[in-house]
């Protein structure tokens, strides 16, 4: 079973998950596996740092899309598909839909192309269940200009404009994918946040 979580920059992505699977229940823990995106494995983790580099501000948008698509097929090959083979539930901080929202949407790619590459990267591998962490770019992004107000990466140096984007990208997507995608309201206390996907992994993953 493959869960990911999404959402734009400043949602909580990665905090709610580390408290999600704190809490979560003794029964399940031998069993799953968190990873995240971009990077997940040695040679994905080279491939983020690339992407990530301040110092690459000339990056063609096509060159961060395929990038990001050749780390995810590492990332998949090397981490998610063999998990998956063994019975794990995997949960993975970001996954396709961000290239979507990112590069396809953000970058304005296109939604439709950048599925294509990365459905040659993934073998169409898809989440079982999708979370998307919904919070406005404008609340996100000052959220994180607290928490790391002086090691921003590339992508977060990105103005208003291109985070607007890349929400109304995550909208699309979501309208894309009804059946896999949840809605989480993430401008609510993080304790909330926590209950209500740990709530929804109840309800939906298999026993
Ligand atoms: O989720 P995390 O903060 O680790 O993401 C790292 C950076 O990569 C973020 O700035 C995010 O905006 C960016 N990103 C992107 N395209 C993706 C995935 C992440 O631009 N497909």
């Amino acid at each position: 079973y493959f869960v990911s979580f999404e959402g734009p920059d400043g949602a909580g992505k990665s905090t709610v998950l580390k408290e999600v699977l704190a809490k979560i229940s003794p029964r399940l823990k031998p069993q799953y596996l968190v990873t995240r995106e971009p990077g997940g494995s040695k040679i994905a983790e080279k491939i983020r740092d690339i992407i990530l580099d301040p110092a690459n501000d000339k990056m063609d948008a096509k060159t961060e899309a395929l990038l990001y698509a050749a780390s995810r097929s590492q990332h998949v090959e090397e981490v998610i598909k063999p998990a998956l083979a063994a019975g794990k539930i995997v949960f993975s901080d970001r996954f396709v839909d961000s290239s979507l929202a990112y590069q396809g949407e953000g970058r304005g790619l296109g939604i439709k192309e950048v599925k294509q590459i990365n459905d040659f990267a993934t073998d169409k591998l898809d989440p079982d269940l999708t979370f998307f962490l919904d919070v406005a770019p404008e609340i996100g992004l000052k959220r994180i200009e607290k928490l790391r107000p002086d090691q921003e990466d590339r992508l977060e140096q990105e103005n208003i404009a291109f985070h607007k984007k890349v929400y109304a990208g995550f909208l699309k997507v979501r309208d894309m994918y009804p059946d896999r995608f949840v809605t989480i309201d993430a401008t609510q206390p993080i304790e909330k946040v926590v209950d209500q996907v740990i709530s929804v992994l109840e309800q939906r993953m298999p026993e």
